[in-house]
């Protein structure tokens, strides 16, 4: 098996959640004792979040294809990162190592594919609802119409990422907030929905919604995990 290189803490949360899922689904995969090879290097997400909000989109590149080569160095044959947001920034990664990147919109676009969808709600941070790198890769690449939630529910969904679920903790209130906005994507014509953020999967679960799932954490982990194994 090759080993998966995960550049991750953003935030840790989530990170968590991948480092279960890639040794779950290898266990699944091969049996008995296995789990996936990987390197999990987690950065600090306050320098990440006070970049974000800064607009400075430059440092940020900088920040991942640093950690990015450090993957790499240590013996990474792949490199994913563990956030949607943060992919407005992919191509600083590409160019700075030699390794596959395996993108996270790519996965689950071909997972909706697979099952039929051609138009799909996105919820995820500001960044991933309102800036063109996902919607754009999603229709470019996948053939997917895109649909967000309203400016009043982007706020929101936005907020319970940075403030809640960041910090791990778990709402049932908020959980109905997204809810309410899963219920208006559908009322609009979305035929399923993107957990366009890694901790969505946190608080929302396929019984928690009116429409179809795709969870980018699972897709990608899983992705990630197939790659290893098919690779070796
Ligand atoms: N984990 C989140 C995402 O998937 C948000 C945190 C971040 O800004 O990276 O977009």
């Amino acid at each position: 098996m090759k080993t998966i290189g995960v550049i991750g803490g953003m935030s840790w949360e989530s990170s968590a959640e991948y480092y279960r899922l890639l040794n779950r689904h290898a266990k699944a995969r091969l049996g008995g004792h296995h789990n996936a090879r990987s390197l999990l290097l987690t950065v600090d997400f306050a320098e990440v979040e006070a970049n974000q909000r800064a607009g400075d989109w430059h440092a940020l590149g900088e920040q991942m294809a640093d950690a990015a080569r450090r993957l790499e160095r240590g013996g990474a044959d792949l490199v994913i990162l563990a956030t949607n947001t943060m992919h407005r920034v992919c191509e600083s990664i590409e160019q700075a190592i030699t390794v596959p990147f395996l993108h996270i919109a790519d996965p689950t676009g071909a997972a909706l594919r697979a099952a039929g969808v051609e138009r799909v709600g996105l919820l995820g941070t500001r960044y991933t609802m309102e800036h063109t790198f996902y919607k754009g890769r999603l229709r470019e690449r996948h053939s997917l119409e895109t649909l967000v939630p309203d400016e009043a529910e982007r706020a929101d969904v936005h907020r319970i990422i940075y403030d809640e679920l960041c910090h791990g903790s778990v709402d049932s209130a908020s959980r109905k907030v997204y809810q309410r906005a899963i219920d208006s994507l559908a009322a609009r014509g979305a035929q399923a929905v993107i957990l366009g953020c890694t901790e969505i999967t946190l608080l929302i679960k396929p019984e928690d919604s009116s429409l179809l799932v795709f969870d980018t954490t699972a897709l990608h982990a899983q992705a990630a995990v197939e790659w290893a194994i098919e690779s070796a």
